[in-house]
Formats: structure tokens, C-alpha cells, sequence
């Protein structure tokens, strides 16, 4: 059983990657493919299948030399009967047996759960979790994602919305509509596309001196990244949205541990390059709203798996659920 291996497999919209780990969780192989997501999505789940059995050969390896594969996706999952509906950027529109044909094709047992779940995981074991019990997770990317660790588990909820931190209500007056039918969700504000959404808005009443206010009128595209840029070269403006952005973030963010008090709520996805220049500003705001014994046990980090997150906490679902 020691010397067995564990295959994560972190399923995106554009790229499908693969690890082979240890039962410790370190990497000794991994790979990745393009997602082809044509035809409904129907070469998905039959390239997932290849690409292992033609990584085994390759290592000359078997099926029974791993305890199991481990998934991360996007869409609804079905966690009991390993499907998932629902995935729009991967074209699954209808009710995909993911388990079922990942099993028969590789004969490995698989476990699978959303990608933000996964990402938790991953940076809890092996990322700035230090593999605590207790381990509140976000991703801020093109949306807001989430994933609580509790007494060591996650937390999905009667129907797996557990955890969906993107869609806590942070403005609760004239809130942006959110892609989920709510209004204020910190999805529409701290997401990648939510922030260049506020600093349009505050562009517009804005009539002082600034390069982000001059780039927006001048009609030119920004991003998330442009914005806190900008910021950090003291744009005005830019530095209004970011403290703004931060300001909902760390509040979301407090509450969360207001109700968890985790040992850690890490900050991972694409917004979070930014670094210590957003981790000291939500800080900031997550200490002004935390309960006093959580302001002093709970930290707010930044994560540091990067995109390796996925693997390992895919991983460690099939650690968690085949060695017993
Ligand atoms: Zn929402």
C-alpha cells in the first residue's frame, strides 16, 4: 500500500492537467492537454481516459500499482453518482457519467468534486493550509469560487452549495446583478471581470487627475491586473477600486471566519498575483469585522500552489477516499 500512487486530474475550460503523486502528496509526473470541448463536450471524459493509459504505458506502469484517481471539475457535481451537468465552458450541457466511464476505461476507482472544492484541498495539504484541520479557502478568477475545510473534511451542504463564498452578499444597496439571479453578490465585485466593472463606475464619477480615468475614457480595455497596477503606482482612482474591492473582500472574508474561525483563510486565483499589496489591504478590512478571539487566531494568507492546487487536492479526494 506505501509504495501505491494517486493520479489528480484538474479539469479546466482549456487545459485538462495530470499528476502522478505519492500517498505524501508530491508530484513525481505530470502532464497536460488541451481541453477539446467540440461536440458537446464529448471527447472530454475519452481524452481524460487516454491520456492516462497512455502516460501508464509510457512509465510502464498498471492500474493496480495506484490507489485511485482523484478529479477536480467544473459545473455541478454529483459527488454519490460522479457525475457532473452543467459545466458551460466545457460545452456540458447535459449529465456527464464521469465516474462511470473514467472507471470502466482505466479500470482505477475515481472519486471526483467541484474545482474550487479541489483547490481548497490542495492548498490545504500541501500550500499555505499547512494541512490544518480548519482551512477556509477563495479563488478570485474570471468568478469567485470557495471551499471551507472543516474538522478536516469539506463542507458541501445538503446540495453542494457549501462554501459558494463568490455568492455572499457584500452590497446590499443597488448591488450589481449577479450571474446567479442575486444582486450584491462579491462574485460581481471581486472577480476578475467585477473589478473592472467597478472601476468603470467609479471612472464615471471620478473628475479628478488619473491614468485609469484617462485610459477608460480614452476607451481602452483594462483588466484586473491594469487596475492594480495602477494602483500600486498611486493612481488615484485605481487606488479608490482596490480599496473598495478590498474592503468587500475582506468583509465576505471575515464573516466567513466569523462563522468557521478557521486557522487560516488563504486567497489563491488569477486577482491574487497581485500579492501582498491586495493580502495587507483585505487584511485590513477582515480584522475590522472579525469577532475579537477570530481576529487573533484566524491569519489571512495568500496561496502558494498556484496552478498545482488542483492536482494535489484532487489527490488527496482519492487518498481520503480509498486508503482507509
Ligand atoms: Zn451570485
Amino acid at each position: 500500500m506505501a509504495d501505491k500512487k494517486l493520479i489528480g486530474v484538474d479539469l479546466g475550460g482549456t487545459t485538462i492537467k495530470f499528476a502522478i503523486l505519492t500517498l505524501d502528496g508530491d508530484i513525481q509526473q505530470r502532464w497536460s492537454i488541451d481541453t477539446n470541448i467540440l461536440d458537446d463536450g464529448t471527447h472530454i471524459v475519452p481524452s481524460i481516459i487516454d491520456a492516462i493509459n497512455h502516460r501508464l504505458k509510457l512509465y510502464d506502469m498498471t492500474a493496480d500499482q495506484f490507489i485511485g484517481i482523484g478529479m477536480g471539475s467544473p459545473g455541478s457535481v454529483d459527488l454519490e453518482a460522479g457525475t457532473v451537468i452543467g459545466a458551460f465552458n466545457l460545452n456540458w450541457k447535459t449529465l456527464q457519467y464521469v465516474k462511470r466511464d473514467i472507471e470502466t476505461g482505466t479500470g482505477m476507482k475515481f472519486v471526483i468534486d467541484n474545482d474550487a472544492n479541489v483547490a481548497a484541498l490542495g492548498e490545504r495539504w500541501k500550500g499555505a493550509g499547512e494541512n490544518e484541520a480548519d482551512v477556509t479557502f477563495i479563488t478570485l478568477g474570471t468568478g469567485v469560487g470557495g471551499g471551507l475545510i472543516a474538522n478536516g473534511q469539506l463542507l458541501h451542504g445538503v446540495a453542494g452549495s457549501g462554501g459558494e463564498i463568490g455568492h455572499v452578499t457584500v452590497e446590499t444597496h443597488n448591488g450589481y446583478l449577479c450571474t446567479c439571479g442575486k444582486h450584491g453578490c462579491l462574485e460581481t465585485v471581486a472577480s476578475a471581470t467585477g473589478i473592472v466593472r467597478v472601476a468603470r463606475d467609479m471612472a464615471e464619477e471620478y473628475s479628478g487627475n488619473s491614468v485609469l480615468k484617462k485610459t477608460l475614457d480614452d476607451g481602452e480595455e483594462i483588466s484586473s491586473k491594469i487596475v492594480f497596477d495602477m494602483a500600486k503606482s498611486n493612481d488615484p482612482l485605481a487606488l479608490m477600486v482596490v480599496d473598495k474591492v478590498t474592503n468587500y473582500l475582506g468583509l465576505a472574508l471575515a464573516n466567513a471566519a466569523n462563522l468557521l474561525n478557521p486557522s487560516f483563510v488563504v486567497i489563491g486565483g488569477g486577482v491574487s498575483a497581485a500579492g501582498d499589496f491586495l493580502l495587507t489591504r483585505v487584511d485590513k478590512a477582515f480584522k475590522a469585522n472579525t469577532f475579537p478571539n477570530v481576529r487573533e487566531t484566524t491569519a489571512v494568507r495568500l496561496a502558494t500552489l498556484g496552478n498545482e492546487a488542483g492536482v494535489i487536492g484532487a489527490a488527496w479526494l482519492a487518498r481520503n477516499a480509498f486508503v482507509k
